[in-house]
């Protein structure tokens, strides 16, 4: 399978009153052609960072200080303005947190999709009203209500309106941000089911990020788990679910219910995320591990292949596998 977005050892820092706080560290993936990942981990931990640096949209005093962005080939990283202005809608796109902050209150919706797909394809004004139209139909919604307003949907309905703007302008890697945050749980699971829907109608590349662990394990066909910044298992979610290695990865697995088995104890993880700021080298995991060692307190674990297509940062594997 073809790789469509390669992220490689992505780095970007914060500067705080506090110090220097190290958001996203040394990050390594890939997303194939037609592939669904899922970018899980607890608040705070880096996902959204992650996506906004390869969107290009860290501000200071956040800066992406390391690593490469590759979508189809091109570094995004390096990418002149306008070049970035090709690639996005056509090439990346992305659903936002919250479709009240993504849409223009005073415009119709049809009015700011269409204004998409003007300023990125070569159509007229009637190819793009008529492409909208299609665009609502896709995602549930009568293509006749393109000259509604947001106020006149519901939160669901919403959320397929940005999840149709994304489409816009046939983009081939889709980074769906915590999409269906502030949703009620029934209309939360419409729109993932909506998301896979399309993903597999249109052959997409998604970016899920989450921290909805039962959700993403659903669907998605591979799983990068990041704690603090860093990346630290990334395998096929049957590897999560089978053999994860990490033992955060374990805790967070532990640590959600399983529907399909009642008599498994839920247990917490202990502890809280370590602060960001100035963070000694050591592994990010290592105040809340039961496996800690010394080595764990003085050296950051690479992020290592330890079987084909499953990756963990942890000294354990080193120390099994000699
Ligand atoms: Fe735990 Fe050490 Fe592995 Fe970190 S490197 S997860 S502290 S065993």
């Amino acid at each position: 399978m073809s790789t469509v977005l390669s992220v490689e050892k992505l780095s970007t820092f914060f500067r705080t009153d506090k110090g220097i706080a190290k958001a996203v560290e040394n990050v390594s993936f890939s997303v194939d052609k037609g592939e669904m990942l899922g970018l899980i981990g607890e608040s705070g931990c880096g996902k959204t960072t992650v996506a906004q640096s390869i969107l290009r949209l860290i501000e200071y005093p956040g800066k992406v200080v390391a690593g490469s962005v590759y979508l189809n080939g091109k570094n995004l990283l390096k990418a002149t303005d306008s070049e970035l202005t090709g690639l996005r809608w056509r090439e990346i796109s992305v659903i936002p947190q919250s479709a009240m902050n993504a849409l223009n209150p005073v415009y119709t919706v049809g009015d700011q999709i269409i204004e998409a797909i003007l300023l990125h394809d070569n159509v007229n004004k009637k190819e793009a009203v008529e492409r909208t139209k299609r665009l609502l139909e896709l995602v549930g919604i009568d293509g006749e209500r393109w000259k509604s307003y947001p106020h006149e949907f519901s939160g669901g309905m919403k959320q397929r309106v940005a999840i149709a703007m994304a489409l816009a302008c046939n983009p081939k890697l889709v980074i769906s941000d915590e999409s269906t945050t502030g949703l009620d749980v029934l209309t939360q699971a419409q729109v993932i089911a909506l998301i896979k829907n399309l993903q597999k109608k249109m052959n997409l590349s998604v970016i899920l990020i989450s921290h909805d662990l039962p959700m993403v394990t659903s669907i998605c066909d591979r799983i990068a788990i990041m704690y603090a910044g860093n990346l630290v298992e990334w395998a096929s979610t049957k590897e999560i679910l089978n053999d994860a290695r990490h033992p955060y990865s374990k805790a967070l697995l532990n640590a959600t219910p399983d529907l399909s088995n009642s008599e498994r104890e839920v247990i917490s993880i202990p502890g809280s995320v370590p602060s960001l700021v100035n963070i000694p080298t050591c592994c990010r995991f290592h105040t809340r591990c039961p496996y800690a060692f010394d080595r764990c307190r003085q050296e950051t674990p690479e992020f290592m292949e330890i079987k084909p297509g499953h990756y963990v940062a942890c000294f354990l594997e080193e120390e099994q596998n000699g």
